[in-house]
C-alpha cells in the first residue's frame, strides 16, 4: 500500500488547489515544496506585481489631483520601504497558504522532490510513496546565452532589488516585459523597452496593440521596435548593453522578461517515460495526464495558458476527476486575461484577426474616448474598447480594452462571454452612468 493517494510536486497555485480539493473528498495528500509555498504567483509573479504596480500609479494620482483642486508638494517614494512591505505581505500570505493545507489534512514536505520511480519520489533523504503523483513544478524565466548575461536580472530579481534603478534597460514585449516597463516608468526611472520584432504584445488584437504602445511612448517611455541584444559589459556608467543596431545603451539594471521554461528539466522524466516537447513541457491530455498513466502534470510546466487561474483550474478539474468521481476537464474557452500595462488591458476572446479566420463574416464594433475623470486632469489619456461580433449568430466573440479598470470589466464580460452572449443583449443591457464601462452596451 502507497503512503499517499497523491503527491504533488510543486506548491504553486496549481499544485495547491489540488492537493486541496483532493484532501477535501478524503485522499491521504502531500505536497513537497523546494521554495517558498505559494510559487511564482505569490512569490516572484502577480501579488507582488500589483504591488508595485499600485505604488507606480500614485504618480499620476499625485499629479492628477491637481486638476481637482488639490496641492500636492513634491511626493518623495521610498523604495526600500516598499519592497520591506512587500515582502512583510508576502511571508504572511505564504503562512496562509501553509495553514489552508494543512488545516485541508495536507502533509507538506519542504525540500527538493526527486522521482525514484513512478509510484515514489525522495524528499531529504525519505522515500514517499503515492498512487499517483501530480508535476506541478510551474515555470521559470528564460535567459539568453550571450556575452556577459551575468549582469542583467529577471523577474525573480526585480521584487527585492535593493535600490530602484534610475536607468533600466527592459527586453522582451511580451506580458512580464510590458508590465514592468510601465511601472518602473511611473515610479520614474528612466525606461528603455527592446522588442525584437515589429510590435509589442504579439498574438493581442492589432489594435490593441498599436493603442498601448502609441500611449507608452506618450507616457515616456522609450521602446525600440525591431532591436535586441548582443551583449553587455560592465562599464563605469553602467551596465552597456551592445544592440544589434550597433548601438549601445547604458543603465543601472538589465532586465530581461523574453518568456519562460517549463521548469522540468531536472525531473529526469525521460528516464520515467514521461513525454515532453522540445521546450521541456510535459504533454498531457485532454485530463490532465501524462504518457504515464497515474502521473499527472498541470499548470506553466505544461505550457497551455500560463495564467494562475488556469492552473488552479487544471487542478480542481483533477482533484474532482480523480477522488470525487466527478469527471471534469478543463474548459479553455473565453479565459479572460489582463495585462497590468498603466493603462491597463483586459481581454477576452478573439482578436479581429482571429476571428476573421474563424468565422465568414464579423462586424467590428469600438469607440476611443478621453475618460471624463481626464478632462480635469488635463491628462491626454484615452481608452479603447472594441467588440468582435459574429455576423451570423450575433454573438460576441472578442472584447477588447485598454483603459484604467480593463481588469476589473473584463472579469464580467468574460461571463458574458461563457454565457454565449449575444450583441442584442449586450445593446438590452442598461448602462450604468457615468462609467467607462457603459461604453460596452452602447456602441451602436
Ligand atoms: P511572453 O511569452 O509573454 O513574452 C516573451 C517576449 O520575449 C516576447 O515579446 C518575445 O518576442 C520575446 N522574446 C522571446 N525570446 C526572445 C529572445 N531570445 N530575445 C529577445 N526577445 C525574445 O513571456 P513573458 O516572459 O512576458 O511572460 C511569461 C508568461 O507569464 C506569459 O506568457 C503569461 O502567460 C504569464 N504572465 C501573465 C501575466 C498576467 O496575467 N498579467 C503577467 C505576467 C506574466 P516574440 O513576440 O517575437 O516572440
Amino acid at each position: 500500500m502507497s503512503d499517499f493517494d497523491l503527491l504533488v510536486l510543486g506548491a504553486g497555485s496549481g499544485g495547491v488547489a489540488c492537493a486541496r480539493r483532493a484532501a477535501s473528498y478524503g485522499a491521504k495528500v502531500a505536497i513537497i515544496e523546494q521554495a517558498e509555498i505559494g510559487g511564482t504567483c505569490v512569490h516572484r509573479g502577480c501579488i507582488p506585481k500589483k504591488f508595485l504596480l499600485y505604488a507606480s500609479h500614485f504618480a499620476h494620482d499625485f499629479s492628477d489631483s491637481r486638476g481637482y483642486g488639490w496641492q500636492v508638494e513634491d511626493p518623495v517614494f521610498n523604495w526600500p520601504e516598499l519592497i520591506t512591505n512587500k515582502s512583510n505581505e508576502l511571508r504572511r500570505l505564504e503562512g496562509i497558504y501553509k495553514k489552508l493545507l494543512t488545516d485541508s489534512g495536507v502533509r507538506i514536505f519542504q525540500g527538493r522532490g526527486q522521482f525514484k520511480t513512478t509510484n515514489s519520489v525522495e524528499v531529504n533523504s525519505e522515500i514517499l510513496s503515492a498512487d499517483k503523483i501530480l508535476i506541478a513544478t510551474g515555470g521559470w524565466p528564460d535567459m539568453p546565452n550571450i556575452d556577459g548575461i551575468h549582469l542583467a536580472i529577471n523577474s525573480n530579481d526585480v521584487f527585492d532589488l535593493p535600490k530602484k534603478p534610475d536607468r533600466i534597460i527592459i527586453i522582451g514585449g511580451g506580458y512580464i516585459a510590458c508590465e514592468l516597463a510601465t511601472i518602473f516608468n511611473g515610479l520614474g526611472s528612466k525606461v528603455v523597452q527592446l522588442y525584437r520584432s515589429e510590435m509589442i504584445l504579439r498574438g493581442f488584437d492589432d489594435e490593441v496593440r498599436n493603442f498601448i504602445y502609441e500611449h507608452m511612448i506618450s507616457d515616456g517611455l522609450e521602446i525600440r521596435l525591431k532591436e535586441n541584444v548582443v551583449k553587455l559589459s560592465k562599464t563605469t556608467e553602467g551596465i552597456c548593453v551592445f544592440t544589434s543596431t550597433g548601438d549601445k545603451i547604458y543603465a543601472d539594471e538589465v532586465l530581461f522578461a523574453i518568456g519562460r521554461k517549463p521548469n522540468t528539466l531536472d525531473l529526469d522524466l525521460k528516464c520515467l517515460g514521461i513525454q515532453t516537447n522540445e521546450k521541456g513541457a510535459i504533454n498531457v491530455n485532454e485530463n490532465s495526464s501524462s504518457s504515464v498513466s497515474n502521473i499527472y502534470a498541470i499548470g506553466d510546466c505544461t505550457d497551455k495558458l500560463n495564467l494562475t487561474p488556469v492552473a488552479i483550474h487544471e487542478g480542481r478539474c483533477l482533484a474532482e476527476t480523480l477522488f470525487n468521481s466527478n469527471p471534469q476537464l478543463p474548459d479553455y474557452r473565453n479565459v479572460p486575461t489582463a495585462i497590468f500595462t498603466q493603462p491597463e488591458i483586459g481581454v477576452v476572446g478573439l482578436t479581429e484577426q482571429q476571428a476573421r479566420k474563424e468565422y465568414n463574416a464579423i462586424d467590428i464594433f469600438k469607440t476611443s474616448f478621453r475618460p471624463l475623470k481626464h478632462t480635469l486632469t488635463g491628462r491626454e489619456t484615452k481608452v479603447f474598447m472594441k467588440l468582435v461580433v459574429d455576423r451570423e449568430s450575433d454573438r460576441v466573440v472578442g472584447c477588447h480594452m485598454v483603459g484604467d479598470g480593463s481588469s476589473e470589466i473584463i472579469q464580467l464580460l468574460g461571463i458574458a462571454l461563457q454565457a454565449g452572449a449575444t450583441k442584442k443583449q449586450f445593446d438590452k443591457t442598461m448602462a450604468v452612468h457615468p462609467t467607462t464601462a457603459e461604453e460596452f452596451v452602447t456602441m451602436y
